[in-house]
This record gives structure tokens, C-alpha cells and sequence, in this order.
């Protein structure tokens, strides 16, 4: 079994100095035996200082991370059984695809020269690489690189697998292709694997679970659609989804939540939750926000917008909506069918149903409903 648990983790640079950052903070998670954990936050939430702790490339300033239910702080990298996997491929590059492949096999473990070349071989068909394997990395093209960075990875059979941001210098089209190949590969092996990302789309996609990391603060993990539905705090409801969700400012007044222009019933026990608090952030998806043509009678819910810009992507558009009486004020999405078609400058009926509202406290941040 090669679960892999960080206990308490905390990274603190220049500890002590007027620079200190703690770039990782008090991080207490579990990886499953063969689980595919999406490790995904904003640019320097401490990603990668994670995934360097892991794989022993930085040191752990607290707590304790366990490969197996052994604890690994002081083992050395080359002792951890764990293969990773860089956004920059890191091949050596005077060495051919097979040697670069080979190289790990011949030094940490005993394995015989022909049964090296067999799973090297082997690999190799697996990735489809086995017409590159006497190349150099300089005569391949970035995706080919990139698969023998992971074949190397995977040749060597590890416990687990760390791979940071291995797409990004891709294209689109290869990402695309590569996301479901690395997720296919992942499942037949089974390896226990934490990747990477700043990409939303990505973790969505690729992960049993997601892990979403801000400011060092670990905020939620779960499966892709918890952390869609049912976002723990503001910050993944807005960070999770693309378009991002819309947030709008509210009070509390009595048993319902207000500004100038809505009224919400204020469920019962989030009225608990919130005490005597007054601020309250209301959130809705995009695709939550229904949306009419035309004006006819106006519910308690319909607000009369108009449409600032129309933004295509393919089988819908992303409307950006202003109030009609605020044609000042900040826009906010509503994601319909491409089907439909509207113009910037039509007027139009956007439905915010009660059903579909998430709220948040203003004062922590944490999701009431
Ligand atoms: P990105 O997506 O941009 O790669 P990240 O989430 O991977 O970001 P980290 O690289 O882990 O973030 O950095 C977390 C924080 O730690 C940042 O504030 C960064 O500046 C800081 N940091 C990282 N490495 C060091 C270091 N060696 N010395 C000092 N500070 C560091």
C-alpha cells in the first residue's frame, strides 16, 4: 500500500529573518493507494513547495509526511520510491531517450541489463515512443520530450508518482490529448500520483480528488463536483468553475438578505450559523443565472440587464450582464446556450433563482449554503 499522508506539514523560508514566508501552512492531508490527487491553487499558494517536500527536494520545517504509513522526512530523495515529473522535462541532454530512460533502472536497482531494456522497451511502447528511443532530447518536440520525461517516470515503477504542472509548455490541442493519456496510463498502473496545476479545467478533469491550496492555507479537498457544489469558502467558489461564480454583496435584514435591488429568504439554519453577523456574500454559477429574451412580467427574482459582451465558447456563450438600472455597475456572467443568440446593447430578463444561491459570511469567508 502506498498511501501518502502529510500531517501537520508547515514549510517556513528564511525562518526567523525580516523575509520569512511560510510558504506551506499546517497541511493536513491523505492521498489514497492509487488515488490521482489534483494539488491546485493560485500562482505561489505553495504548490510546488508541497510537492517538493514529498519528493524530498526541500526540507519540512514541521509536522510529518508518511509513503506506506513510514515516515519520510529524513529519507533522502533517491531512497523515497517516488518519480517525478517537471514542467521543464529535465532530460539529461546528452544522453539518447533510452539511456535517459535507462539511467534511473542501472543506478538504484540490480536489475539486469536485458530485463532493463525490456522494460525500457516496454515503457516505451506504452507511451509511444519505441521509434525515439535513440534520439536526443535536442531532436525531439516538446510533446515527445514530455512523454519520455514520464516514461522515465514510470519505468521505474515508483510508489508514487509527483508531477508539476508536466503539460504547461504544451499546446493546447497535445494538453488536451495528454490530460486524458496521463489519466488513462495513471488508472492502468494504479500508482499513487499528485499532480500539479494552477489550471482549473485540469483539476477538474484529471482528479479523483482535488486539494485547493491558497496562501499556503489549505481550503478543501474533495471530488471535483464537491468542490464544484458545494464549495467550502469563497475562495474556492470563486477559484473552482470557469467562468468564475458571481458574488454579490448582501445584508441581513430580519429573515431575509438585501441590497438595493434584491431579496432572498435567509434560510433557518443558516440564520443559526450567522448569529448576529450582517454581511453576507451571495453567489451564483454563471449557468445558474436563467435568462429570458424578453421582458414580461418581472418575479421577485428577474432583474431587467443589459447585455455588455457576448463571448462564444462553442456550444454556449458567456453573456456579461449589467443591471439595467446600474449601467454603470460591475458586469456579472450568465452562461447560456449558443444556440441563443444576443448582442451587446439588447436588453434582456436575468432569473438568479433562490434554489440556486450559495452564501457566504462575509466575516470568515465560509459557505452557509
Ligand atoms: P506557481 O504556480 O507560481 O509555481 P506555487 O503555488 O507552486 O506557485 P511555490 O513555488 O510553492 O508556489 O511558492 C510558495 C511561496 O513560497 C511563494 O511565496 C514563493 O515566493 C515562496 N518560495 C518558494 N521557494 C522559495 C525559496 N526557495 N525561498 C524563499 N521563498 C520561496
Amino acid at each position: 500500500m502506498a498511501e501518502l499522508t502529510l500531517d501537520s506539514v508547515t514549510k517556513v523560508f528564511n525562518e526567523g529573518g525580516s523575509d520569512e514566508i511560510v510558504a506551506v501552512d499546517d497541511v493536513t492531508m491523505g492521498i489514497e493507494d492509487g488515488e490521482f490527487l489534483v494539488l491546485v491553487g493560485p500562482s505561489g499558494c505553495g504548490k510546488s513547495t508541497t510537492l517538493r517536500m514529498i519528493a524530498g527536494l526541500e526540507t519540512v520545517t514541521d509536522g510529518e509526511i508518511r509513503l506506506g504509513g513510514r515516515a519520510i522526512n529524513d529519507t533522502g530523495p533517491a531512497d523515497r520510491d517516488i518519480a517525478m515529473v517537471f514542467q521543464s522535462y529535465a532530460l539529461y541532454p546528452h544522453m539518447t531517450v533510452r539511456e535517459n530512460m535507462s539511467f534511473g533502472l542501472e543506478e538504484s536497482t540490480d536489475m539486469p541489463d536485458d530485463e532493463i531494456r525490456a522494460t525500457v522497451e516496454e515503457t516505451a511502447a506504452m507511451m509511444g515512443i519505441e521509434e525515439l528511443l535513440d534520439r536526443k532530447p535536442s531532436e525531439l518536440s516538446g510533446g515527445q520530450q514530455q512523454r519520455v520525461a514520464l516514461g522515465r517516470a514510470i519505468v521505474r515503477d515508483p510508489a508514487a508518482f509527483l508531477m508539476d504542472e508536466p503539460l504547461s509548455n504544451l499546446d493546447a490541442k497535445l494538453r488536451a490529448t495528454m490530460r486524458t493519456e496521463l489519466q488513462r496510463i495513471q488508472d492502468e498502473l494504479g500508482v499513487t500520483t499528485v499532480y500539479v496545476t494552477h489550471d482549473q479545467t485540469e483539476a477538474m478533469t484529471m482528479g479523483d480528488r482535488i486539494a485547493v491550496l491558497d496562501d499556503g492555507v489549505l481550503q478543501q479537498v474533495g471530488t471535483p463536483l464537491e468542490c464544484y457544489h458545494t464549495p467550502a469558502n469563497r475562495f474556492v467558489a470563486g477559484f473552482i468553475g470557469e467562468p468564475s461564480m458571481n458574488f454579490f454583496p448582501t445584508t441581513r435584514e430580519g429573515d431575509a438578505l438585501s441590497n438595493e435591488r434584491f431579496t432572498y429568504p435567509l434560510p433557518e439554519d443558516v440564520r443559526e450559523t450567522l448569529g448576529d453577523a450582517t454581511n453576507v456574500t451571495l453567489g451564483v454559477r454563471p449557468e445558474d443565472v436563467e435568462f429570458a429574451a424578453e421582458a414580461e412580467t418581472l418575479g421577485p427574482h428577474d432583474f431587467e440587464c443589459v447585455v455588455d459582451v457576448v463571448e462564444p465558447v462553442g456550444e454556449s456563450n458567456n453573456v456579461y450582464l449589467r443591471f439595467a438600472d446600474a449601467p454603470d455597475g460591475e458586469t456579472f456572467i450568465a452562461t447560456i446556450s449558443g444556440m441563443r443568440t444576443v448582442s451587446s446593447g439588447d436588453r434582456v430578463v436575468a432569473t438568479i433563482p433562490p434554489e440556486a444561491i450559495h452564501l457566504f459570511d462575509d466575516r470568515t469567508g465560509e459557505a452557509l449554503k
